[in-house]
């Protein structure tokens, strides 16, 4: 059997706020063969993903965590697919529960969601189209969760943390020769006290204990240098490791 490669495209790869020009939310477009999903859509990446792939033609959208840096895209979204076609098309929106009923409430209409998105709860792992995801609860909200998306076939996967407390909560999800696409908010550490994201060096222990293939980082806060960053990886994990930005393709 010929497993079609794995494609990532980095959309957006911002934190909640940041300075950096063009740096929008967390969002990552993963393709094998004909099949097409993002995992997140922060704010500002609709636009982005509309300019990578015609966004009614995704096989579904995967959202982590329901802070508005990995899923508020969702609105343009649902309005393109209701306005732009007659009639209006459909795309399945996988997150965790309370998605639909977060984004009504926030336009006070309900049904707002379900209109044009079909929602559903994550639980275990799903396969779509060609690729398979498996989701795991990460330390971060109640209900936040990292991924590993592969094709279905075999072959490399991608790792992807969301936003994590606690990056020993993503070891089970990888594989030797996985690419980890990790956050790194705050950049070569330490952490904020109380605040549940991770660091340069949670993030290379982590790629050299699961033999990670390679590290890519993202969700870099403001105020954090990246060449210190990367270093702070790199001192513990003798991969490829770099920070990706939106515009990156690469292939697993
Ligand atoms: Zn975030
Ligand atoms: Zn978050």
């Amino acid at each position: 059997m010929v497993v079609a490669p794995v494609e990532l495209t980095v959309l957006g790869a911002g934190p909640a706020y940041t300075d950096r020009p063009g740096a929008t939310g967390a969002a990552y477009l993963v393709r094998s063969g004909a099949t097409a999903i993002v995992l997140d859509l922060g704010q500002g990446s609709f636009t982005r993903l509309a300019g990578a792939i015609e966004p009614s033609r995704l096989d579904a959208v995967v959202v982590s965590h329901l802070h508005p840096d990995h899923f508020i895209d969702l609105v343009p979204l649902r309005h393109y697919l209701q306005f732009e076609f007659a009639p209006s098309r459909r795309v399945r929106v996988l997150g965790p529960s309370g998605l639909a009923d977060r984004m009504d409430a926030l336009h006070a209409t309900p049904g707002f969601s379900a209109a044009t998105l079909d929602c559903e709860e994550l639980s275990g792992p799903v396969e779509i189209g060609e690729l398979s995801v498996e989701p795991r609860l990460v330390h971060h909200t109640d209900e936040s969760y990292g991924f590993r998306v592969a094709s279905r076939g075999g072959g490399p996967g991608l790792v992807y943390s969301g936003d994590c407390g606690r990056a020993a909560d993503l070891a089970p999800l990888i594989r030797p020769g996985d690419a980890l696409l990790s956050e790194v908010s705050f950049g070569p550490g330490p952490v904020a006290e109380g605040a549940l994201h991770l660091d340069g060096p949670a993030v290379g222990r982590l790629a050299a204990a699961t033999g990670a293939g390679r590290v890519l980082l993202t969700h870099l806060q403001m105020g954090f240098d990246v060449t210190a960053t990367i270093e702070s990886v790199r001192a513990r994990f003798t991969g490829p490791v770099m920070l990706v930005e939106p515009g990156a393709n690469l292939a697993l």
